[in-house]
């Protein structure tokens, strides 16, 4: 599925994608916009998409540029409907890593957060009514958004940002495997919760399945984990009963002692 995928240009060596889904969604968005406000409202509102997904790179582009800091390979960037994704080599084991790698992304949310706002007051501190289809309008949503991607990804659910900072802190004094069981667990639990918030009380569908589909990806890491923890012990022990068998080999041998014919 994700293979059905369209390259749009390198930033940073990365090569950014966008699924072939997202144009579904500019098409749906679109047509809302239309039967709203016609071109006009066509024009906004795929703007509007386009630019939150400015955003969504920015994010991405915010674990990306660090974890390559760590020495992290990062092939691509995938936009989807339901947000971005950067596609890492491997996941730093050393919990400090996991942590700046992870908390740069809705850093970078905060960060647009507190820049926009000087543009934007009118409509939100003020309370003024802007025109629908203005500038002003636009900075007021793209404001929001920032803010709720920011807050949204911090959500302690695996393998979300959030879920990713707990499981890099309970690393901190647990072992890693332990660390990923917990912040699964948590997942377990709290994902649900907020999928019914979600579909029931927000009234938000795709945000409902996003945490369903959130719920399966976090037990798959974490089998993923256990599987790659499972294999480095099994290749430990076997280099340590490697290197037993050699130090047996240099170990002085008895004399060899021929039998002669007597
Ligand atoms: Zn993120």
């Amino acid at each position: 599925m994700l293979g059905w995928s369209i390259n749009l240009f390198r930033v940073f060596g990365i090569q950014l994608a966008v699924h072939a889904s997202f144009l579904l969604l500019l098409a749906c968005y679109g047509y809302e916009g239309w039967k709203e406000g016609g071109l006009a409202g066509l024009g906004w509102n795929v703007g509007l998409i386009v630019l939150f997904f400015v955003c969504v790179v920015l994010h991405e582009l915010g674990h990306s540029l660090t974890a390559k800091r760590y020495g992290v390979r990062v092939p691509r960037i995938l936009l989807l409907p339901i947000g971005g994704m950067a596609q890492f080599d491997r996941i730093p084991r050393k919990p400090s890593q996991e942590l700046l790698i992870t908390a740069a992304g809705p850093a970078v949310n905060f960060l647009l957060v507190a820049l926009l706002l000087p543009l934007s007051w009118r409509g939100l501190i003020n309370n003024e009514d802007v025109p629908r289809y203005s500038w002003a309008a636009t900075l007021d949503q793209l404001w929001y958004a920032n803010l709720v991607m920011g807050v949204f990804n911090l959500l302690p659910v695996f393998p979300m940002d959030g879920g990713r900072i707990l499981r890099a802190l309970l690393a901190l004094q647990l072992p890693y495997l332990r660390a990923t069981w917990w912040a699964a667990l948590v997942s377990k639990v709290l994902a649900p919760v907020f999928a019914c918030i979600a579909f029931f009380v927000l009234d938000w569908p795709m945000v409902g399945v996003l945490f369903l589909f959130i719920l399966f990806v976090g037990d798959a890491e974490y089998k993923q984990t256990l599987r790659l923890e499972q294999e480095d012990q099994h290749w430990r022990e076997r280099a340590c009963r490697t290197v037993e068998a050699s130090t047996r080999d240099d170990e002085p041998r008895p004399p060899l002692i021929i039998q002669g014919p007597n």
